[in-house]
């Protein structure tokens, strides 16, 4: 039987596993801060213990299978997990000064990881990649946490340097629930990797009674939600799931979500070539966000080797956002990074399903 990975368990169910229960604090405090990956590096550890850790237990459950750098920063992992399926990942960094969703002015160097939570999908929208290659599996917690740490390893970062993550990769996190909300909680350990609720956005296509569980869970997490049509018959072509979820089952879940008062909920709108791109589209969108302290991303629909869609102009993209602002609806246009790479979700994966079968 395979062993147990450590990244799998809670700082407290660890405690109750490890004898005396400070040890516990100890490892955290190696596999977090030091990014250690074997426990015969952990030196303050009787020999023994480290022995009997090292036959019970792995630590990191993905190795890096490739790596693509933009020139803009941005880096996308392909991570290849224990029984060689693979996920994404991407490491975003934003040098530029930016506001943050309370107004503050940040000028630090900001870092963002997108995690991946499903070898695969479910939901089978008709515009992403990702959906094409079907479902195969949820991604333990594990798996969730140790992207993060990878990346954070791999880049070098201090510890303490403080990262966002954005649950955006592969996958529906709200269909795995129970591992996300794992996920969520090892991330937001102070003697971990210390990443508070508001520093980590869940990005669904719109599971609304799981929206509501998650809310129920008080994880104090943010929700953004892939909308991108503003009336069902559209939604349902691009998420089929809009049939049983559709958009007002969403908005009423969206109202009831425990929101930080200070804080918007995002909108995610992939704008669409002639599909989604018009005046018309923007002023519905007004009308259903309104009483809503939202914050739309407009996306630009990132093509791929026979995607039936096709990018809108910049030009349509900078009427539509002007028109939101104009009515009071906070926009911002999200200029895709890494473009000069496989930037959207699912396109590094199939770049190497691709090269690996020549
Ligand atoms: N399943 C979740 C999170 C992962 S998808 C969700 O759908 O929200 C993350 C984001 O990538 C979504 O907003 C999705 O719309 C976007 N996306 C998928 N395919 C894309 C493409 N070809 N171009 C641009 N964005 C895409
Ligand atoms: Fe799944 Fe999100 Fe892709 Fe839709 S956009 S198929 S929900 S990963």
């Amino acid at each position: 039987m395979a062993k147990p990975c450590i990244l799998d368990f809670t700082k407290s169910e660890l405690t109750q596993m490890v004898k005396p229960s400070f040890r516990a604090k100890q490892i955290w405090g190696w596999v977090y801060h030091q990014y250690t990956t074997t426990f015969e590096e952990m030196a303050n550890l009787p020999k023994a213990m480290r022995e009997e850790l090292e036959n019970t237990y792995t630590i990191m459950p993905l190795k890096i299978a490739r790596k693509e750098c933009s020139s803009d920063g941005t880096i996308k992992y392909l991570f290849e997990l224990g029984d060689g399926k693979t996920v994404e990942t991407v490491w975003l960094k934003m040098k530029d000064e930016s506001i943050d969703d309370e107004g503050n002015v940040e000028n630090e160097a900001r870092y963002t990881v997108c995690v991946s939570t499903q070898v695969g999908c479910k939901v089978g929208c008709s515009f992403c990649l990702t959906a094409k290659g079907g479902f195969t599996r949820d991604l333990s917690a594990g798996e969730i946490v140790a992207q993060v740490l990878a990346v954070k390893a791999d880049n070098g970062l201090a510890a303490s340097k403080r990262l966002n993550i954005v649950y955006m990769g592969m996958g529906e996190p709200l269909d795995n629930l129970e591992n996300l909300a794992k996920a969520i909680t090892i991330f937001k350990d102070e003697d971990g990797l210390s990443i508070s609720g508001k520093r980590q956005t869940v990005s669904t296509s719109g599971l609304s009674s799981k929206i509501d569980k998650l809310g129920e869970m008080d994880l104090g997490v943010h929700i953004a939600i892939s909308l991108h049509a503003v009336d069902d018959e559209l939604r349902t072509e691009l998420i089929p799931m809009n049939k049983a979820y559709n958009i007002a089952s969403i908005i009423d879940a969206v109202k009831r979500f425990p929101i930080d008062t200070r804080k918007r909920v995002m909108f995610e709108y992939l704008v669409i070539k002639n599909k989604n791109d018009d005046l018309v589209s923007a002023k519905k969108l007004v009308k259903l966000l309104h009483g809503i302290k939202a914050k739309v991303n407009l996306i630009f629909f990132n093509p791929y080797e026979g995607s039936e869609y096709e990018r809108p102009t910049r030009a349509d993209m900078v009427k539509f956002r002007d028109y939101l602002d104009a009515h009071g609806v906070l926009c911002t246009i999200r200029d895709s990074k890494g473009l000069d790479i496989s930037a959207a979700c699912g396109q590094l994966k199939e770049k190497d399903l691709k090269e690996g079968a020549q």
